[in-house]
């Protein structure tokens, strides 16, 4: 997400900063991920009264009744707008009106492509190779977060690698919600 407002002419700003733009991606994994979800929307528009607060990801996307009770939310956005947020954010600007995007994830049954990384602070580059869960193991909502198993093709992936490594990144982390699950679909 970040490399998208940066392709966009945005510039990055370190979170306990004064911005005009606070995106919040947030955690479901435990009550505790809900709290600081809830925590740090509040605490970003304490910095900037007037900025826009963009809510998003897994917390968004299965509690949307306690996110509705944060009034410093302006923008809300589930897990698929996620590749879209500029245009999210841009059109909320536009029209200054408080808006929920929240597709049903449990519905969506391509991998999102993101495109190939670019902007990464570190000497390893994370790359998504997969999303979603099909386990449903009783006492976790990442399924209902997540939605169903999604694989990214192995050429994006490969294509991804070559390029990052032709920037001088030796290290890759493959990362996903249930990667042994990848490829299933
Ligand atoms: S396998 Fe899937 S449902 Fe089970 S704990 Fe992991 S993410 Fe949650």
């Amino acid at each position: 997400m970040a490399q998208k407002f940066l392709e966009n002419g945005y510039e990055i700003v370190d979170h306990t900063k004064k911005a005009d733009i606070y995106i919040i991606n947030t955690c479901t994994v435990t009550n505790m991920s809900d709290r600081k979800s809830r925590q740090s929307l509040r605490k970003v528009k304490s910095l900037n009264p007037t900025a826009v607060v963009i809510a998003v990801g897994c917390y968004v996307q299965v509690a949307k009744k306690e996110i509705e009770q944060i009034p410093e939310i302006d923008l809300k956005l589930g897990n698929n707008e996620k590749v879209d947020i500029v245009q999210y954010v841009e059109k909320y600007i536009k029209e200054n009106k408080n808006q929920n995007q929240i597709q049903d994830v449990m519905q969506t049954k391509e991998f999102s492509e993101f495109g190939d990384i670019i902007y990464t602070e570190k000497t390893r580059a994370v790359i998504k190779i997969q999303d979603g869960c099909d386990r449903f193991c009783s006492y976790c909502i990442i399924p209902y977060a997540r939605g169903r198993v999604r694989s990214r093709e192995p050429e994006h992936i490969i294509s991804e690698i070559e390029k990052i490594a032709q920037k001088g990144i030796k290290e890759v982390v493959l990362t996903g919600i249930h990667i042994a699950s990848y490829g299933k679909d």
